[in-house]
């Protein structure tokens, strides 16, 4: 069973439609997508759309749920894409099909969220930026990782694996580059990285494949331009395109 991941669309239909052309191509038996498909992006319903026929799972994400409950705990920018946002997905049956989504997904040693196992839509799996961190880290795949061993994350829109022991970034390029990493047997987070919003320094699309055994990491480049253009022409802040080119 081969299954592709994506995660943090965030309304970016060229990144979205890269994505999955590269996915179509390795032929996984089916994509899991981790929410936050809507939110800061020019085409919030085209994604949504797109999503729904290509994914056999769709979680709730902190986006779909500010669409749904209101963004005043957002920052003042999230906020005013939230807002926007909001605005173009009012039908009756969007509402309810963002309503319906569910927060986590459990399926034999795997779990699958947006955010975390502390709370699977609002908290953030970071890497760590010291040791009590790490401490803390390690205790949550010992102690809370009951039941499951491997938990796929998004909402952090940065591509690594957190085990107990240590961090570790895929990358693509450099002699000791290494995408694909042995997970079968050990208890860690898979970061999947952001399709539609990269904030590790990338601005390619990120995402995943996971055989039962390993995870390879991938990097998609898209038409930025594109994307960047449109959140113009829908008068979204500046800043939401400028961001895409910087992968930040
Ligand atoms: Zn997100």
């Amino acid at each position: 069973m081969l299954q592709a991941l994506i995660a943090d669309v965030h309304a970016n239909l060229p990144a979205l439609e890269a994505v999955l052309a590269h996915i179509e191509a390795q032929k996984p038996d089916r994509i899991y997508c981790l929410g936050d498909t809507v939110g800061y992006g020019a085409q919030p319903r085209e994604c949504l759309q797109r999503v729904r026929r290509a994914c056999s799972l769709v979680l709730m994400g902190n986006h779909e749920q500010a669409v749904l409950h209101g963004a005043e705990h957002f920052t003042p920018l999230a906020r005013q894409a939230s807002e926007w946002t909001a605005r173009q997905l009012t039908d009756r049956e969007t509402l309810d099909y963002l309503g319906r989504l569910e927060p986590t997904k459990k399926e034999s040693s795997y779990l699958y969220v947006h955010g975390s196992i502390r709370d699977p839509v609002l908290d953030y799996v970071r890497e760590a930026d010291s040791p009590w961190m790490f401490q803390r880290l390690v205790r949550t795949l010992h102690e809370d990782f009951q039941g499951f061993d491997i938990c796929f994350v998004g909402h952090n829109h940065r591509a690594f694996l957190a085990t107990e022991v240590g961090y570790i970034f895929p990358h693509e390029e450099g002699p000791a580059a290494r995408t694909r990493f042995q997970v079968a047997g050990q208890k860690l987070y898979v970061s999947v990285g952001s399709v539609g919003q990269p904030r590790d320094g990338d601005p390619r699309a990120s995402y995943v494949l996971f055989d039962g055994t390993s995870v390879t990491y991938h990097r998609v480049p898209y038409d930025v331009d594109l994307a960047v253009r449109r959140i113009q022409e829908a008068g979204l802040p500046e800043f939401l395109g400028e961001r895409l080119r910087l992968g930040e």
